[in-house]
């Protein structure tokens, strides 16, 4: 650990040269403040390939597309799902059999280590996205990032030989990064990305976090869950053992942790009430921190494992990773994010900065933390302690947060945030800003303006680039072309 941390102090330390030693000067790869967007294979499909890419240049100045190459799920691959309105561009028809995998093709040389299937996207037969996409985009002048996250479908063939194993002993349909079939899938896909095209560069997403975060509900998700957490695998008992961490201490702890909750939300609540409870369990349990911190050193060793391989195979093209939204929310995890530490093992970060999305997802954050830790505080005190935790100001109160948003001050105050936190390194800053996140039937809705002030916004703060998300198949063009005036009022174009 420690000669980890000495290694990564010196990396970021000096100049232009990354952890392993690979120079990360991104000038001679990227544009110098790249303007992107999420675009998945099924916008190519239904608009036309050239017809996208010339909406992309000519509404938004896009300079760099994030193609959505690997992923199972809804929120960067398909159209609308259903219940959600389509946008004024593309099929006017939902795509209920939506299934995923990878867009591009699977080459299995890459794939010999891991029991997890490459499975190519049956969703578009005989089409690649990357094949397609690439020769266009670079004839205009424009960088192709392949963008793949941790989603997957149960069903994978071989994923369950990779699946966590929660506090019970039972398996999790979710991937544990220890294990190596976990670990040697996402070197096998970066490998197969790199060596098979030649692509700009790459970007990952986990939208997870660790066990005692997931036990609390700590995020905007499906709340409390401590029944369910992990990792305690075989590959994570050895690795508690090698940092001597107590596993029968951990689990103990988590125990105590799933009945403090349990008590907390039913009728017979705890007699000291619910945080000085759970502080109890904690002192008692230093374990269960340990477990967390095990868990968030399992997806940094993969990020790390990614990084060297991506650099070893093209030391120019950039790799970076996606910062899910509850850094936005939740105290716990945003301190989980330490930027400083990712300037070690990232070329740029995507931190998600969405806006609109951003008032529901805060109110639903509150009410889950409400019924757990904060369980002793009223909605509106949860509120403000989040607020004051994170320094926010100006944002709106709990019963209007879901039809009001968060603000363009808010985009300002979290990109300065990051800008500062990679300083010294030479990690890039590209917020994720949010065009039209499908929410609630009475909750925000993207407009023009708010679009226009929170791109604006993110320049102000220092942004190095932009990534408009979640994916082009959901976007207003409105919208798109008030991201695009912001743009052209904001970055100077060499
Ligand atoms: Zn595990």
């Amino acid at each position: 650990m420690l000669r980890r941390q000495f290694l990564e102090g010196a990396a970021s330390a000096a100049v232009g040269v990354g952890l392993f030693g690979w120079p990360r000067d991104l000038t001679a790869q990227m544009p110098a403040t790249p303007i992107g967007i999420q675009v998945g294979a099924v916008s190519f499909l239904d608009e036309g390939t050239d017809k996208v890419l010339d909406t992309f240049a000519e509404l938004a100045a896009i300079d760099t597309l994030f193609l959505a190459t690997f992923t199972y799920g809804r929120g960067i691959g398909g159209r609308q799902p259903r219940g959600s309105p389509l946008p004024d561009h593309g099929k006017q028809e939902y795509d209920d059999t939506y299934h995923g995998g990878n867009f591009a093709t699977p080459h299995p040389q890459f794939y010999k280590n891991t029991s997890i299937q490459p499975q190519k996207a049956p969703d578009h037969p005989g089409y690649d996205v990357i094949a397609d996409v690439l020769p266009r985009a670079h004839k205009r002048g424009m960088k192709v990032i392949c963008w793949f996250e941790d989603v997957f479908r149960k069903d994978v063939p071989g994923l369950d030989k990779a699946f966590e194993v929660d506090v019970h002993g039972q398996p999790q349909a979710r991937v544990c990064y220890r294990n190596p079939n976990t670990l040697n899938f996402w070197l096998g896909l970066t490998e197969d990305y790199l060596r098979s095209y030649d692509v700009d560069g790459l970007m990952f997403g986990s939208e997870r976090q660790g066990p005692l975060n997931t036990a609390l509900g700590a995020s905007h998700g499906g709340g409390p869950a401590p029944s369910t957490v992990g990792c305690f695998c075989p590959h994570c008992l050895a690795a508690a053992k090698k940092e001597g961490i107590n596993v029968e201490r951990a689990k103990q702890g988590y125990l105590a942790l799933e009945k403090w909750i349990g008590a907390t939300k039913g009728k017979d609540r705890p007699a000291d009430g619910a945080f000085v409870t759970f502080w109890r369990i904690l002192v008692e349990h230093p374990e269960v921190l340990g477990w967390e911190r095990l868990w968030n050193e399992g997806l940094r060793d993969t990020y790390r494992a990614m990084y060297r391989k991506a650099h070893d195979l093209a030391a120019q093209k950039p790799m970076g990773w996606h910062i899910w939204h509850t850094n936005s929310f939740a105290p716990f995890y945003r301190a989980e994010q330490d930027y400083q530490m990712f300037t070690a093992f990232s070329d740029f970060l995507k931190v998600v900065m969405y806006h609109n999305s951003g008032g529901p997802r805060m109110a639903r954050y509150i009410q889950n933390v409400n019924s757990t830790l904060f369980a002793d505080l009223t909605p509106e005190q949860t509120t403000e302690l989040t607020y004051r935790l994170q320094q926010y100001s100006g944002e709106a109160t709990i019963d209007k947060l879901p039809t009001a948003g968060l603000s363009a001050e808010y985009v300002r105050r979290e990109t300065r945030r990051a800008v500062t936190g990679v300083s010294g390194g030479r990690t890039r800053i590209w917020p994720g800003i949010e065009i039209d996140i499908p929410t609630g039937e009475n909750e925000k809705k993207t407009t023009p303006d708010d679009v226009y002030g929170a791109v604006k916004a993110t320049f102000e703060g220092g942004a190095h680039g932009i990534i408009l998300s979640r994916k082009y198949s959901e976007m207003r063009l409105d919208n798109l072309r008030a991201a695009g005036r912001a743009v052209r009022e904001t970055v100077k174009r060499a």
